[in-house]
C-alpha cells in the first residue's frame, strides 16, 4: 500500500523506547534510547509523513507507585492518586521526547521547515463509568506487599489487593476500554499545522463523565488502545505499533513458531481468539490493529523500534489489512 506523501502516521512507542532489557533506567539511559525514538520519528518526518507520537508508561508508573509507598510509609506524605501520576509520567516522558526531537530536528535542519515544533499534549481519555472492568480489576500496580500489609492499605486507602502469581499480594486497579481523548480536536489542529505531537501517553489519564463535568479515576488504559482511539479520530493513514519483537508471531514461544507478515482482519481475529497473543502484550496490540481497520483505517503495523522506516514501506512488521 502506498501511503502518500504528507500522510499521518500514529507512532505508538513501546517500554523499550526508554529503556531496553539490561538498562538500569539512569537518566543516561532515558536519554540516549530517546534520541533513538527521536531518530526513528524523524525518519518518517523525512520521508514526507506528519507524525503523532504516542508512548506507554509501565515501568514509570511502576517508579512513581513505588516512590508514593515510600513516602507513606517514612514520612507519612499521601499517596497520590493514579490520575495525577498518569499525567505525572506523560510530563516526564513528553519532555525527554519533546527535548529530543527538537534537538534532532534542529541538527538536521529540519526545524522551521519541514516541522514547527514539537509539543507535549497532557491527554485525559474518557472511559465509561459503567466500564465492566471497574467491577473486576485486574491490572497490578506498584510494588509488591506481604498479606497483613496489603490488608492495611486496604482498609487505609480503600484499594483491592489481590494474591500476585509470582508471589505476594499487589494492587490491582480497572484497565478500562477508552473512547476518546477529550483533547482530540487540540491534537488534530496541531498535527495539521505542522507540529509532531506527543500525546495520550500511558494510554491517557483515565477520565469519567460525571454529571457532566470531567473526573480523574484511578484505572489505568493500555496504551495500544489509546493508540488505536487517537489513529481513528485523526484518521490516521497508519497506526504504527513499535515494541521489543520483529513481528506479532503465530504459535509465539515454541519450536513451530512463524512470523505473520501480513493479515486481513478476519484472519486476525481467528488468531486473536485462538489465543496466539499473550494478554497484556501482544493482545492489545493486534486488538489496536484489528479495531483501527474496523474503524476505516487502511494499515495497521506492529514492527520492531529500529525497523519502523522498513516497516512503513514494507519491508520488516505485522501488517494488518483490510479483508
Ligand atoms: P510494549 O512495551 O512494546 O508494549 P509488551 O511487552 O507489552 O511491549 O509487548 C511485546 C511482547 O509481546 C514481546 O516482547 C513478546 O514477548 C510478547 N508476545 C506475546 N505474544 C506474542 C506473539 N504472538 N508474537 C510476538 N510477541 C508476543
Ligand atoms: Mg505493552
Amino acid at each position: 500500500m502506498n501511503i502518500g506523501k504528507n500522510g499521518l502516521v500514529v507512532v505508538a512507542f513501546g517500554g523499550n523506547a526508554f529503556q531496553t532489557k539490561g538498562d538500569k533506567g539512569t537518566v543516561e539511559d532515558y536519554w540516549r534510547n530517546a534520541y533513538t525514538a527521536a531518530e526513528t520519528v524523524i525518519r518518517l518526518v523525512e520521508e514526507g509523513y506528519r507524525v503523532v507520537v504516542t508512548h506507554g508508561n509501565g515501568p514509570q508508573a511502576g517508579i512513581l507507585a513505588e516512590l508514593m509507598m515510600l513516602g507513606l510509609k517514612y514520612k507519612n506524605i499521601p499517596p497520590m492518586s493514579l490520575d495525577i501520576a498518569g499525567a505525572m509520567t506523560q510530563g516526564w516522558l513528553g519532555y525527554i521526547l519533546q527535548q529530543a526531537l527538537y534537538n534532532k530536528l534542529l541538527e538536521k535542519g529540519l526545524l522551521g521547515s519541514k516541522v514547527k515544533g514539537v509539543v507535549t499534549v497532557v491527554t485525559q481519555t474518557l472511559v465509561r463509568k459503567d466500564d465492566p472492568d471497574f467491577k473486576d480489576p485486574s491490572k497490578y500496580v506498584g510494588p509488591w506487599y506481604e498479606k497483613e500489609e496489603a490488608e492495611k492499605l486496604a482498609r487505609e486507602f480503600g484499594w483491592i489487593f489481590k494474591p500476585d502469581p509470582r508471589g505476594g499480594y499487589r494492587r490491582v486497579v480497572p484497565s478500562p476500554d477508552p473512547i476518546i481523548q477529550v483533547e482530540i480536536e487540540a491534537i488534530k489542529t496541531l498535527a495539521e499545522n505542522g507540529f509532531i505531537v506527543i500525546a495520550d501517553g500511558g494510554g491517557g489519564v483515565p477520565v469519567i463523565n460525571e454529571d457532566s463535568r470531567l473526573k480523574g479515576v484511578e484505572a489505568v488504559i493500555d496504551k495500544d488502545l489509546g493508540a488505536e482511539r487517537m489513529a481513528s479520530a485523526l484518521r490516521a493513514d497508519v497506526l504504527l505499533i513499535l515494541t521489543d519483537v520483529d513481528y506479532a508471531y503465530i504459535n509465539y514461544g515454541s519450536p513451530n513458531a512463524k512470523p505473520i507478515r501480513e493479515i486481513t482482519v478476519s484472519e486476525a481475529l481467528k488468531l486473536y481468539k485462538e489465543g496466539h497473543f499473550k494478554p497484556g502484550s501482544m493482545g492489545p496490540k493486534i486488538l489496536a490493529g484489528i479495531r483501527f481497520i474496523q474503524n476505516g483505517g487502511k494499515l495497521a503495523i506492529i514492527a520492531h523500534l529500529k525497523n519502523a522506516a522498513e516497516a512503513v514501506r514494507g519491508e520488516s512488521g505485522t501488517r494488518i489489512i483490510p479483508g
